[in-house]
């Protein structure tokens, strides 16, 4: 694929996440992209002057190449024209536009009052009333937490608020559960109202579109529905997998898809799947979902669970040590509504006793769902034979021998093998380090590591904790 106008965007928000935001105002804001020559092996760049060229030959060149590269490799040069510069786009008049409520005034924005044939239309004063286009002010890009994994996601909704309609649509986001999608939809509603003060923004769920749809036929007034949607100059839609095995509400969005996509309209698309994984929906459906971009957002890596842990701590005023908080990140590592309802748990428990710092037992306390339980004491009244009990088990379901075990050998299954038998003689007989330090041979401070790193790594390594529950259960069979 060669570089066009319409990635154009995504190259400059890219390069913004890696330079500072002034240097980002001073030379990237007035560079435009013209076109390519050479069949793509050159883009030619327009900026306001030559001040502005020289600089960003000398300073810049290089560092905007390589990202252009990394997603365009055929990109061989790049040239720096002098334009005229004249005009800029004006932004938008601001003009009166209208809130939707109920009938009984509310706004509608919950999906209990999303009735279309409660709708009427009052004239309001300010347009920037987030109701007005059902956005819930919680979640903005101010709060947005940038991950490896939703960085593209985050370019594409920052290219598509400065060109609505003309580059990506539409774009299509999926990912698992509690990994951002609402959030994003809402922030790329709460900003493109923010820039465009005069757009149409209308944020649905897909089961709030269904209810709209059935409530249009029963009363009736499917024009009033086709026009609620259709008059929308920013369509963000959560949740499209809903409309899976509802036929009459997939021909009707299918004619609003249409419809504004005709007239440039920007569509955004949440989904919990790939939209070829999306069984039960129209291939005209499927195949319009990826007529535009296709974006998922993927779970967050441990850097990143730290990083949005520090962000919501710090807004949430609440301090936790950096070890605490590491522990989270280790064992919450499904996603960010997870982390936020630990959170949420731990400002409850905090809120008790405003002064005092969270104490490492409340915060296990708290984390036990998560948590792997260390292997309860099976309950082996120590005798002789006990310990060759537990070592045979170890033996055998690390598949090692005992005289490998018992031997110095540092080989990497063997020096496991030891380890985690030193843990369950300590764990599961109550031996002292010297006395297990006899029985294997060591010195009572390599026991006590061993012990140690075995606690440590079971937190986090779901293979080892699976190893571990096998062990235990060996043990259980040979000592009834
Ligand atoms: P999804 O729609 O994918 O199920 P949500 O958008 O509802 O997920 O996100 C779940 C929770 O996690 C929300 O409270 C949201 O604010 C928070 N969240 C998700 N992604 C981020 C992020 N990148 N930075 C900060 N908070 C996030
Ligand atoms: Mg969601």
């Amino acid at each position: 694929m060669s570089l066009t106008k319409n990635y154009w965007p995504m190259v400059l928000d890219i390069l913004k996440s890696k330079i500072s935001g002034s240097n980002y105002q001073a030379w990237f804001s007035s560079l435009e992209f013209i076109s390519t020559a050479e069949l793509g092996k050159k883009i030619i760049l327009s900026t306001p002057s030559s001040f502005n060229k020289t600089y960003l030959e000398k300073k810049f060149k290089n560092q905007l190449k390589e990202i252009i590269n990394k997603y365009y490799p055929k990109v061989l040069y790049i040239e720096f024209k002098i334009r005229n510069d004249k005009n800029k786009p004006n932004l938008p008049v601001q003009q009166e536009v209208f809130k939707e409520i109920t009938l009984d005034g509310n706004p509608l924005n919950s999906q209990k009052n999303d009735n279309l044939n409660n709708l009427k239309l009052v004239p309001i004063q300010n347009n920037l009333s987030k109701n007005l286009h059902n956005l819930n002010p919680k979640y903005t890009f101010d709060n947005f937490v940038l991950t490896n994994n939703n960085q593209l996601a985050y370019n594409v909704a920052n290219a598509i608020i400065k060109q609505p309609g003309e580059l990506y649509n539409p774009v299509f986001i999926y990912s698992g559960v509690g990994l951002g999608k609402t959030h994003l939809l809402q922030a790329i509603g709460q900003k493109m109202l923010e820039v465009r003060p005069n757009f149409k923004i209308k944020y649905t769920t897909c089961e709030t579109f269904f209810n709209l749809f059935l409530s249009s036929i029963k009363n009736k007034n499917n024009n009033q529905f086709k026009d609620y949607y259709r008059s929308a100059d920013l369509l963000l839609i959560d949740d499209i997998q809903f409309i899976s095995g509802k036929e009459a509400t997939q021909e009707a969005f299918f004619h609003t898809f249409n419809e504004l996509h005709q007239q440039n309209k920007q569509i955004v698309i949440a989904s919990d799947k790939h939209p070829k994984s999306l069984s039960g929906v129209e291939d005209r459906l499927i195949s319009r979902f990826e007529w535009g971009i296709v974006i998922d957002i993927l779970k967050p890596e441990l850097e990143d669970r730290i990083n949005v842990l520090n962000d919501k701590l710090s807004r949430m005023q609440l301090n936790l040590n950096q070890d605490q908080i590491t522990k989270i990140a280790h064992l919450v590592d499904t996603n960010f509504r997870d982390l936020e309802g630990v959170l949420n748990r731990i400002q409850a428990t905090m809120k008790l006793l405003p002064e005092k710092p969270l104490e490492d037992f409340e915060l296990n306390k708290l984390l036990s769902s998560y948590q792997y339980a260390a292997p309860m004491k099976i309950n082996i009244s120590y005798n002789t034979n006990s310990p060759d009990k537990i070592m045979q088990a170890v033996c055998q379901i690390c598949n090692v021998s005992r005289e490998e075990i018992l031997d110095k050998s540092r080989q990497k299954n063997l020096v496991k093998a030891r380890q985690i038998l030193m843990y369950l003689y300590k764990e599961s007989l109550d031996l002292s380090l010297p006395t297990i330090g006899k029985l294997l041979n060591r010195d009572h401070t390599t026991v006590l590591h061993s012990w140690r790193k075995i606690t440590k790594e079971l937190q986090v390594d779901s293979k080892l904790q699976t190893l571990l529950t096998q062990i235990q259960k060996l043990i259980c069979s040979k000592i009834a």
